[in-house]
C-alpha cells in the first residue's frame, strides 16, 4: 500500500510491555500513536525504553538515525483519557485482569467517537465478557500479539459473540497495513496458539516427570527430530515459567479441567522455587556465567520416541482446535508457525506423516496409560474412516 493512503488515528492504552511494542509497531509503519496509562512513571519508564530500543536499533545498523528520530516523535505519551477523543483505532494493552479491563472499555467509550473501533490484547479473558460492558459492543474485537510485539508478525483477531463483521474487517486491514500475519480465532480460552501448544510443553514435562529423559535430551530430541528452533525447557526457560505455568492452569480452569491440559506439578514447584528461567538467572538450565549444564543423551531410539509422542500430542490438539471450529485448518498452521515458529504447520505435518501414525502412535498411550488425556480427536478418527488428509493433493 503506498505510504499516502488514509491512516486511522490509532492510540494504545497501557504502557507496559505489550502497549509499548504495539506503538512502536504502529509508528515503524507511519502511523502517529498515542499511549495512554494512568501511572504516569510508567509513561517515563515507557518513553526511556523506547528511546533506548531506538539506540540500539541505530547501533546495530537497522535504522539511521534520521529515521529512528522520526518514529520516536510519532509516539505520544499521556496520562489523559480525554486525549484519545479523536481516535478512530483502540488498541487496550492493560493488566490481565477482567474487572479492570471492563471499567476501562466502559470508560473508553465515553471518551471516543461512536465509529471507534476497540481492540483488547487479553492472551486469557473472554472478549465476549469485556465488550458486554460496552453500549456498542459490535466495535469490540480481540486483537492479540505476541511478545516481543515488533518481533512476532502473528496476530490473533478475535471476533466476540457480539462483533460486527466490519470490525474484523477493520482489524485485518490494520494488520495488514501493520505488516503482520493475521489469523481469525473463536473466543475461546487459549484462542489458537495458547491451546494448540499447550504439549509441547506439558508432554515434555510429562516425560521428565516419568523419568524418560532429562531436560537436554528432550530439547535435543526436538530440535534434531523435528527441526524446531528451541527444545520445550528452553522455549519455557525463555518465555519464563511462571508465565508459561499460569498460562497452562488458566487454559485447564477455562476448559473446565480438561485433563489434556493438566499442569505439571514439577513445573510448579519450578515457580515455587524461583526459578523463573532465563529473566532470573536459574530456569530449568542455569544461565549464570560460567554454568556447565548436563549434555542431552543423544540415543536416537529414545529421541524418536519423545518427538513422535510431542508431535502426535500437538498434532491431536490442532486437530480438535479445526474440530471444534475455532480456526480454519490454514489458519491454524499460520498461527503455529508464525506465533510460535513451529518449523511446518502441524496439520500439513500430519498428512506428511500419515494421519494412521498418528492415530497409532495415540492409541498406544492410552492403552498404556488409561489416561483420559491420551485420547484421540474424532476428527482424525472420522478422517482416517475416509481415507482423507487435511490438505488435498
Ligand atoms: P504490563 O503489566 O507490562 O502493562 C500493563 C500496563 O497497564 C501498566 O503499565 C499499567 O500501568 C497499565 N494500566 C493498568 N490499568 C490501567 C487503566 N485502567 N488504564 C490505563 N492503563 C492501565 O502488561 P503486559 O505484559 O504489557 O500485558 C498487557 C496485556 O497484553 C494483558 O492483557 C496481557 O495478558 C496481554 N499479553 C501479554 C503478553 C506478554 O507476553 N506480556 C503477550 C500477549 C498478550
Amino acid at each position: 500500500m503506498d505510504s499516502s493512503h488514509y491512516k486511522p488515528n490509532v492510540s494504545i492504552v497501557g504502557a507496559g510491555t505489550m502497549g509499548t511494542g504495539i506503538a512502536q509497531v504502529a509508528a515503524q509503519n507511519g502511523y502517529q500513536v498515542k499511549v495512554y496509562d494512568i501511572d504516569t512513571d510508567v509513561l517515563a519508564v515507557a518513553k526511556e525504553k523506547l528511546r533506548r530500543s531506538y539506540i540500539r536499533l541505530v547501533q546495530k545498523g537497522k535504522l539511521d538515525q534520521a529515521t529512528a528520530d522520526t518514529v520516536l516523535k510519532r509516539i505520544t505519551l499521556t496520562n489523559k483519557i480525554e486525549s484519545l477523543v479523536n481516535s478512530d483505532f483502540v488498541i487496550e494493552a492493560v493488566v490481565e485482569n477482567i474487572e479492570v479491563k471492563k471499567r476501562l472499555f466502559f470508560e473508553l467509550e465515553a471518551n471516543l467517537p461512536k465509529s471507534a473501533v476497540i481492540t483488547t490484547n487479553t492472551s486469557s479473558l473472554s472478549v465476549t465478557s469485556i465488550a458486554s460492558v460496552c453500549r456498542n459492543p459490535e466495535r469490540v474485537v480481540g486483537t492479540h500479539f505476541f511478545n516481543p510485539a515488533p518481533l512476532m508478525p502473528l496476530v490473533e483477531i478475535v471476533p466476540a459473540i457480539q462483533t460486527r463483521p466490519s470490525t474484523v474487517q477493520k482489524a485485518k486491514e490494520l494488520m495488514d497495513d501493520w505488516n503482520k500475519v493475521s489469523v481469525i480465532a473463536k473466543d475461546t480460552p487459549g484462542f489458537i496458539v495458547n491451546r494448540v501448544a499447550r504439549p509441547f510443553y506439558g508432554e515434555a514435562l510429562r516425560l521428565y516427570e516419568e523419568g524418560f529423559a532429562d531436560f537436554p535430551t528432550i530439547d535435543w530430541a526436538m530440535k534434531e527430530f523435528g527441526g524446531f528452533r528451541m527444545g520445550p525447557f528452553e522455549l519455557m526457560d525463555l518465555i519464563g515459567n511462571d508465565i508459561n505455568y499460569t498460562v497452562t492452569e488458566t487454559v485447564f480452569e477455562q476448559f473446565y479441567y480438561e485433563p489434556r491440559f493438566r499442569p505439571s506439578f514439577f513445573q510448579k514447584r519450578i515457580v515455587e522455587a524461583n526459578r523463573l528461567g532465563k529473566k532470573n538467572g536459574l530456569g530449568f538450565y542455569s544461565y549464570k556465567e560460567g554454568a556447565q549444564n548436563p549434555e542431552p543423551d543423544k540415543d536416537r531410539d529414545k529421541g524418536e520416541y519423545i518427538f513422535d509422542r510431542i508431535l502426535y500430542m500437538l498434532i491431536n490438539e490442532a486437530a480438535d482446535a479445526l474440530f471444534m471450529g475455532i480456526a480454519s485448518k490454514e489458519d491454524i498452521d499460520l498461527a503455529m508457525t508464525k506465533g510460535v515458529n513451529y518449523p511446518k504447520g502441524l496439520l500439513k505435518w500430519a498428512d506428511e506423516i500419515g494421519i494412521e501414525n498418528v492415530i497409532e502412535g495415540i492409541k498406544v498411550l492410552s492403552e498404556d496409560y488409561g489416561e483420559d488425556r491420551y485420547r484421540v480427536n474424532p476428527l482424525l478418527k472420522k478422517m482416517r474412516r475416509e481415507k482423507s488428509k487435511f490438505y488435498e493433493g
